[in-house]
């Protein structure tokens, strides 16, 4: 029976892999935090030690780990999966990470006579846990082919996006997007509620206009519950961010409105809201305890 291995097991991993055993696939998991393991264990899932033995021990091997250097190291590193035998063994990268990272790790996939895939999501905490992430994918069409029913457990939307990097490239461009959503979420709110407008009814009326957008309809009715838990990390979307402005640089690009979002973001991460979720850029303006109430 198809095994399926799964390393980083955090807010976005581990719900992509409950959705996997639901759909009744068996799953090998490690991660860093074994702790971060435990309930996926008492339902279903297989203890691993090592990135090695996770590879071992299945035939196509998800990682979504937080930041590159954490994919380098799983991948590369003494006991990572470059470690093992990968002949005929599909590993995909659902980490938001680089696209010269993702090619370097497909080179090294194709020499040891496997396949890698990028593989970025989007679609959030609540994308993952109720199995509608979009999935942004780049590699070779038969490998994406045969992980095509995987990624149905877990997500809605697919496309491959053409080689090695392109699926990075494509959630740089979804990212550059959000840049734009989340502060023009944060500054509506701002200025709505300085206006003395009902945050509440505002959010309403735009949702059915053309200021409709994910980050409205999901982040902000977080913040009038001064939700500010991590959803998405203020500290992952900075590093997105900086992947996207330095790739843009590479192709000789300017893009101002997304610098101005890192600045933005470094700034609230350097007042220790790096572990926050991206809603809390409303704290820039907003301190604890002056949220408006909800009026209704
Ligand atoms: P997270 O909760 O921090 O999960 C990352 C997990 O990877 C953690 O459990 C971490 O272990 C583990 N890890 C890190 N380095 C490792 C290593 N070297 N070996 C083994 N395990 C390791 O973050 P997340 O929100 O799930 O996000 C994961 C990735 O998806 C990020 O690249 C993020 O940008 C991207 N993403 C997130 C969202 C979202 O809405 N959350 C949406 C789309 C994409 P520890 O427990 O030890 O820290």
């Amino acid at each position: 029976m198809l095994q399926i291995g799964f390393i980083g097991t955090g807010v976005m991993g581990a719900s992509i892999v409950r959705n996997m055993m639901k759909k009744g696939l068996n799953v090998n998991v490690y991660n860093r935090t074994k702790s971060k393991t435990h309930e996926l264990i008492k339902e279903g899932a297989v203890w691993k030690d090592t990135p090695a033995e996770i590879t071992k021990s299945s035939d196509i091997i998800f990682t979504m780990v937080g930041f590159p250097n954490d994919v380098e190291q799983i991948y590369f590193d003494k006991n990572g999966i470059f470690t093992e035998d990968i002949e005929d063994k599909i590993i995909v990268d659902l980490t938001t990470s680089t696209p010269t990272l993702a090619e370097k790790i497909a080179v090294k996939a194709k020499k040891l006579g496997g396949t890698a895939l990028d593989a970025p999501v989007s679609g959030g905490d609540l994308g993952a846990a109720n199995g509608t992430l979009t999935i942004m994918v780049g590699g070779e069409q038969a490998a994406y082919e045969k992980v095509l029913p995987i990624f149905k457990t877990f997500g809605k939307t697919f496309t491959l996006h053409g080689s090695a990097g392109k699926g990075q490239h494509t959630k740089m461009a979804n990212q550059i997007m959000i840049a734009g959503t989340m502060t023009g979420m944060t500054e509506m709110m701002v200025y709505g509620n300085k206006a003395g407008l009902d945050l509440n009814k505002v959010i309403e009326t735009l949702s059915g206009g053309s200021a409709a957008n994910w980050s409205l309809s999901n982040y902000s009715p977080r913040i009038l519950k001064e939700d500010y838990s991590p959803g998405f990390f203020v500290k992952h979307f900075i590093k997105d961010l900086k992947i996207a402005l330095d790739e843009a640089e590479n192709m000789q690009l300017d893009l101002p409105s997304t610098k101005l979002a890192v600045e933005l973001y470094e700034k609230l991460a350097n007042k220790g809201f790096e572990n926050d979720g991206t809603q809390a850029l409303i704290k820039l303006w907003w301190k604890d305890g002056e949220q408006p109430t909800s009026k209704d």
